[in-house]
This record gives C-alpha cells, sequence and structure tokens, in this order.
C-alpha cells in the first residue's frame, strides 16, 4: 500500500502529522505541523471514493506542495488558484445552476477533484464534462438550467 509522504512543516521544519475531523457532518483531514501548528486546508472524504485514504492523500498534496514553495510559503500552487477561481464561475455563468444550489461543499468538491485529475485536464470542455459527471452525485443536471436559459417550450 501507498504510503503518505510529510515534508517537514515549511515554516519551522517541524514534523507533520495527519489530522482527522468531522465538519458539517463529512470526514475531513488535515495536515498539521506538530512544533508550530500550522495547517494545510483540509480535504473531505467524497461520496464516490468513501476512502479516508484518498482524502489524506488529497490533504498530503496541497500540504506538500506549500512546503516545496518555501520561497513564499503561504501561496497557494497557481494552478490550485486557478482551478478555484474557475469552478464557482463555471458552475454559476456557465451552467447557469442556480447560486442557492451551489454550496461551499460542492464547489470543494469540484476544486477538489479538478486539481486530482490536472494531469489528464487540458481545456475547458474536459473541465466541463468532468464537472458534469461531479454534478451528478448531488442531483444536479446542469441540462435543465440551460433549457430554462433558452426559454424553451415543447
Ligand atoms: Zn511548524
Amino acid at each position: 500500500m501507498e504510503q503518505l509522504k510529510l515534508k517537514p512543516c515549511p515554516f519551522c521544519g517541524g514534523r507533520a502529522r495527519v489530522i482527522g475531523k468531522r465538519r458539517s457532518g463529512s470526514t475531513c483531514y488535515c495536515i498539521s505541523c506538530s512544533s508550530c501548528g500550522a495547517k494545510s486546508r483540509v480535504a473531505f472524504v467524497q461520496p464516490w471514493h468513501d476512502s479516508k485514504f484518498v482524502a489524506q492523500c488529497q490533504a498530503a498534496k496541497l500540504w506538500n506542495a506549500r512546503a516545496d514553495n518555501d520561497a513564499d510559503a503561504t501561496k497557494v500552487p497557481a494552478l490550485f488558484a486557478f482551478i478555484q477561481q474557475e469552478v464557482p464561475f463555471r458552475l454559476e455563468n456557465i451552467f447557469n445552476i442556480p447560486s442557492e444550489k451551489i454550496t461551499p461543499n460542492i464547489v470543494d468538491v469540484c476544486v477538489w477533484s479538478l486539481y486530482d485529475n490536472s494531469d489528464v485536464m487540458f481545456d475547458y470542455d474536459s473541465m466541463d464534462d468532468h464537472l458534469r459527471e461531479l454534478l451528478k452525485e448531488y442531483d444536479i443536471d446542469p441540462d435543465n438550467y440551460e433549457e430554462k436559459e433558452e426559454n424553451g417550450k415543447d
């Protein structure tokens, strides 16, 4: 089995460890420094993989990316920042999903999933396809909203 490899804390060089939490009824993980308490962002255990190991790896990935970037330790990787900006925009403005349906958890799920699949993602079409798949988990079908936008009647 693959092992979690955690780099030392980017701030103090301390030893990093995985911390499990409950947040809004879901299990999530973050990586924390045992010396200074610095933390990574949290990664949620998601319904479609239901694996805490995957979530722990996601947290480790973000922690390690930050540890790599010690010139500016607080800087989020550019790709991650791009995806974070792109997801809410595409959900609301490309898919026309009403903003009240787009919960922070859905955005978080989409951002992480795109980030994890960023090696195979090469354009906006594949990004949108991926988002459509993810939205199915929440019973959101972008086609419903696109039809409304056209004001179409059968
Ligand atoms: Zn530290």
